[in-house]
């Protein structure tokens, strides 16, 4: 719903009315107050939801100062939020979410003499180190969730890295934090020695910190845990220090460090100044093998003491998972010496490369004596170091790719136990998951005793009662141990409750002192650390006890997720068995647990819509949020073909890069499909869309009449007119229609004797034949006989070439993508049944064969012909990797080649096979683009609405690229959208790789 100075926005709670009225009239950023945007940001990585009053994106601090105002003059709370990845419930509460994320998130000042940056809230700490790393230094707080947690996120959270060991948790490298208090006043919060002692507001405040730290001296030694792991409650112990790990290095206190691990209950946090570390410029990584789990466990502690920077845990359940991922499991693979139930990562970082060395040489020695000879594998290049790590941090992310509604649930996940205990703890603790009738895996911080282990519950049915029971019983083993509760993720909704459990009633009785001191009127995320609710209270659960899901007759397949999960061993019930109304479709949808990888910005493809727009609507999570809240009803009846629905999955490009990099598998790109099904079964097309879509039906014809079909772009003010009647932009050029067309022109080879059969798609076909020309000559001065894919002769369509039936599911059509589909399996079904197999050109043609058509209800003969397709370029790798490829080939005028891969080809891992056969070409030096989406994707790009993020998503880092290329380079891209986008984008011409080996064919 969008207000106009006509028709102002009404809200139907008239205090979020209030609310939104005052701060649209207040603040420059943006007041997103809408059910979708409010359910977007009710939940977190946790397994709660509380809708939020409303959001707020401030452009500037003044929004958030003119906020905070108008909040605590209306009595409204305030959530203060970064990435959204806490797991326990930090981010959830009935108040107005204030997002730093798209404009906060600056670097103010580096000062490399006094080795501290100082950063806006909301930046990233990824894009942090980057900045950094020119400088040789780096903020060493190194979390898991690094590339999309914000540094005000960690700070709230007390934020721990896998080499804590070495640096510290947050709180040990933040030197000074500027806040905001709800009652306006601004302070810089840093070492005590400096801070005001007067009158004023900070200086009352300062005065009154102390008296509570003397008051609660003897309660600190008490009830603090010694341990290297603890972010429960607030950091009294500031006062009289606890930990192993001193909080600063001349014993006195430092009062910022109470802030951290607050969760946004204090102050809102300005800016932060944070200790910087050099950047180890050596290190080495020992991978130890173990039979049992328990020796693992056992062995840390010896481990600890030749003082490596990180000693991680990986058990088997996780191992397995990653080895199931097509992206994580060659690194796996390297890293496994046979089958052992769990494996520890060993890092060793320094200055020097002898040393590093020589420490991992005692690893070895050490594990021998230990009774494990033969069990490390040393990783030592960069690379392959980095790779494990990536496994490794991804590690709860595909854990939580387990299927059914049976998810593994954070709440005793990050329990620190001092090291001489954690064999013992682990154990027991599996024995009381195992007396719950579930089991649970085991990985992370093994250095500093905090395990991360996540017992698997059905969260609607029955798992609020085990989740209490099995709590209960942990925290006996912690307090035997004496351990932490918490010591990692922080309290939120899950664990504030146990704050007093852990503290004892003097230290809780100061924390609420605290609360009021900073927060008398209590309006910073209530509930949390302090007055909180119990950690069982459904009401406050994303699926709550009446949680059900709208029936829905879908139009692709989703039966592979409508399972129900054994939690205990850890299987799933057949395809189909999982009792979803939608089949399936829900199941699928649900699968998004919130931890927002995809918030990520550098490496790989997902999310190219929010990459550009920093929106949480535009995310596969808020996609798959929005989903979810219309598939449970919670937008309203109907609201799959809602509005809301709709503007969230406007920019879905479709590019499938969530399908390949989303760790638990959410398929963004298919359920746009379903979507947009459903919303054409009710509504019907658009003509612009319709025109599109059945393109492969009318191409015959315009490639009789090719120049009646190209003068939209010769007749002037025709582009003006498609852009008012088509929706297509007057500022693109469209494909050119030529008569001379491909199929038709060479001659097929007979089944019987063909080697291979090429199947040519309409875009290859009608608008760029060159490029199937091209391939047909390689193919066959290759050796290769080739029959070409045409209609089979009871075909009533005979005519028509054949159509993968990518335009149509681009559309939503998919009874019409179906029966393209159907026509295909027929029409191949004589060559697959032989074995041959099936070449393409075109990647988001050719994959249809193996994603879609496996989910349209097609006959078994699919699945064979998804099995036999193969791209161009994959065919003519796997040839010469099997050494059957005969291609003689000479270098061309050109040395330097740029790569872009079209995003399908890298949600299939099929970019790989282009750098191959390029590299068939005698001195071409290729170079691939570390590119997302191109932008143009299918039809997207050529529609007016979408023009400009199409154009912004070029610029990310493909334009530029093709721009800085040198003249003469040769730019390649098999995806027709993507050459026709990098020719918008940058005036260069791409070519197909079929051309360019053409091009270097032997005369
Ligand atoms: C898969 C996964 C892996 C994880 N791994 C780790 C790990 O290795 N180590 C670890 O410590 N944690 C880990 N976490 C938890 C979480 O990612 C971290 O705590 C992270 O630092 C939170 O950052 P964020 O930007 O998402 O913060 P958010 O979740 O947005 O916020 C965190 C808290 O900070 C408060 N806050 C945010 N901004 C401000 C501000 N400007 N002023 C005041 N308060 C503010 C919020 O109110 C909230 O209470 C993991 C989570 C997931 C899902
Ligand atoms: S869509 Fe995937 S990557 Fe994004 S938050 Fe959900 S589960 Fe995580
Ligand atoms: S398909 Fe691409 S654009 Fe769509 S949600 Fe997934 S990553 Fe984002």
């Amino acid at each position: 719903m969008t207000a106009t100075p006509h028709h102002p926005v009404i809200y139907a709670d008239p205090e979020r009315n209030t609310l939104a009225r005052r701060l649209e009239q207040a603040v420059e950023g943006e007041v997103l107050f809408n059910r979708a945007d409010r359910g977007r940001y009710a939940t977190d990585a946790s397994i709660y939801q509380i809708e939020p009053i409303g959001v707020l994106i401030p452009r500037s601090f003044d929004d958030v100062r003119a906020a905070i105002a108008i909040c605590a003059e209306l009595n409204v709370s305030v959530l203060p939020r970064g990435g959204g990845t806490s797991q326990c419930g930090q981010t959830t509460g009935p108040g107005l979410v204030i997002d730093t994320t798209k404009h906060l998130n600056r670097l103010i000042d580096l000062d490399l003499d006094a080795m501290t940056v100082t950063v806006e809230p909301g930046m990233v700490l990824d894009h942090l180190n980057a900045e950094l790393k020119p400088h040789g230094v780096w903020f060493p707080v190194d979390v898991s969730t690094a590339a999309q947690c914000t540094i005000g996120g960690m700070a709230g959270n007390n934020s721990c890295g896998s080499r804590s060991i070495q640096y510290g948790n947050m709180v040990h490298n933040v030197a000074s934090i500027d806040v905001l208090l709800a009652d306006g006043t601004e302070a810089h919060l840093g070492p005590l020695r400096n801070m005001p002692r007067d009158n004023t507001r900070v200086g009352r405040l300062t005065h009154a910190l102390i008296e509570i730290g003397e008051r609660a001296h003897d309660a600190i030694d008490e009830n603090v845990p010694n341990v290297l792991r603890r972010v429960g409650g607030y950091n009294i112990d500031i006062f009289n220090p606890q930990g192993p790990r001193p909080y600063t290095s001349d014993g006195q206190p430092n009062l910022a460090h109470l802030l951290i691990g607050s969760e946004g209950t204090l102050a809102m946090t300005r800016q932060i100044t944070l200790k910087l570390s050099p950047l180890p410029t050596h290190k080495v990584l020992g991978v130890v093998n173990f039979d049992t789990f328990y020796d693992a466990m056992d062995a840390t502690q010896h481990i600890v003491a030749l003082k490596p920077a990180a000693v991680e845990l990986v058990d088997r359940t996780m191992i397995d998972l990653a080895l199931d991922n097509p992206a994580f499991r060659p690194t796996m693979e390297k890293a496994l010496i046979g089958n052992p139930e769990a494996i520890l990562l060993v890092e060793f970082a320094g200055e020097e490369s002898a040393d590093q060395a020589g420490l991992l040489d005692q690893l070895i020695t050490l594990m021998a004596g230990l009774g494990h000879p033969g069990s490390v594998i040393p990783l030592a290049s960069a690379a392959e170091q980095q790779a494990l790590w990536s496994v490794r941090k991804a590690g709860l992310n595909i854990m939580m790719s387990m299927r059914g509604d049976g998810k593994p649930v954070s709440f005793i996940e990050d329990c620190a136990i001092p090291l001489e205990n954690l064999a013992e703890y682990t154990r027991r603790l599996t024995e009381i998951f195992h007396q719950h009738d579930t089991s649970g895996t085991w990985y992370a911080h093994a250095s500093v005793g905090t395990l991360h282990v996540r017992p698997i519950l059905d969260m609607r049915r029955g798992g609020a009662e085990k989740m209490r029971a099995i709590a209960e019983a942990a925290s006996t083993l912690v307090r035997q141990y004496k351990g932490a509760f918490s010591g990692e993720h922080g309290d939120g909704l899950v664990r504030s409750e146990w704050v007093a459990w852990q503290f004892g009633p003097t230290l809780m009785q100061a924390f609420q002192e605290i609360k009021t001191l900073f927060d008398p009127q209590g309006i910073m995320n209530p509930g949390k650390i302090v007055n909180s609710t119990k950690m069982d209270d459904t009401r406050l659960f994303r699926f709550k006890p009446d949680y059900q899901v709208n029936p829905l007759v879908s139009g692709l397949d989703w039966t592979d997720w409508d399972v129900h999960g054994d939690a205990k061993a850890q299987t799933t019930s057949a395809p189909g068995t999982g009792d979803d109304p939608s089949g399936g479709f829900a199941k699928a949808i649900e699968m998004c647990n919130n931890n927002g990888h995809c918030r990520k910005f550098d490496a790989g493809t997902m999310c190219p819509s929010y990459r550009v727009t920093g929106d949480e609507q535009h995310l596969t999570r808020g996609r798959a949020n929005t989903l979810r809240l219309a598939m449970s009803g919670q937008l309203g009846p109907d609201a799959l073909l809602s509005q809301e629905v709709h503007d969230a999955l406007d920019l879905c490009v479709s590019c499938k890069g969530c399908k390949r990099e989303c760790p638990t598998g959410v398929d963004m790109a298919r359920m746009k499909i379903e979507v947009l099904y459903q919303r054409q079964k009710a509504h019907g097309l658009r003509l612009g869309n319709k025109l599109i879509a059945t393109m492969p039906k009318w191409a015959p014809l315009a490639a009789r009449f090719p120049w009646l079909f190209n003068l939209r772009d010769k007749l002037p003010g025709a582009a003006w007119l498609s852009e008012r009647l088509l929706g297509l932009s007057a500022r693109r050029s469209l494909p050119v229609w030529r008569k001379d067309t491909f199929i038709g022109q060479v001659e097929s080879t007979p089944a019987e004797e063909a080697d291979l059969v090429l199947f040519v798609d309409t875009f290859n076909n009608y608008l760029e034949s060159e490029n199937a020309r091209a391939a047909y000559r390689v193919l066959t001065a290759a050796g290769y006989k080739v029959a070409l894919a045409q209609p089979a002769a009871d075909d009533p369509d005979s005519k028509r070439p054949l159509c993968c039936g990518r335009t149509y599911l681009s559309a939503g059509l998919i009874d019409e993508a179906r029966k393209e589909a159907e026509r295909v399996v027929h029409a191949l079904a004589p060559f697959v049944s032989r074995g041959l197999p099936v070449v393409g050109l075109e990647p988001s043609c050719l994959l249809s064969l193996r994603d879609e058509f496996l989910v349209m209800g097609l006959s078994k003969q699919a699945r064979q012909l998804a099995q036999q397709s193969f791209l161009f370029e994959e065919f003519l790798a796997r040839e010469h990797e099997a050494g059957r490829l005969h291609l003689a080939l000479q270098s061309l005028p050109e040395k330097h080649a740029l790569l872009h891969g079209h995003c399908h080809q890298k949600a299939f891992d099929a970019v790989t096979p282009i750098q191959v056969v390029l590299g068939l070409v005698p001195d071409l030096d290729v170079k691939l683009i570390e590119s997302s989406c191109c932008g143009m994707a299918g039809a997207f790009g050529y529609e007016a609405s979408h023009y400009e993020a199409s154009m912004k998503m070029g610029e990310l880092s493909l334009f530029p690229a093709v721009r800085q290329a040198q003249a003469d380079s040769l730019i390649i891209a098999d995806g027709t959208s993507c050459r026709h986008q990098i020719t918008d984008g940058t005036q260069r011409h791409a070519h197909h790789v079929a051309r360019v080996l053409e091009r270097a064919l032997a005369a």
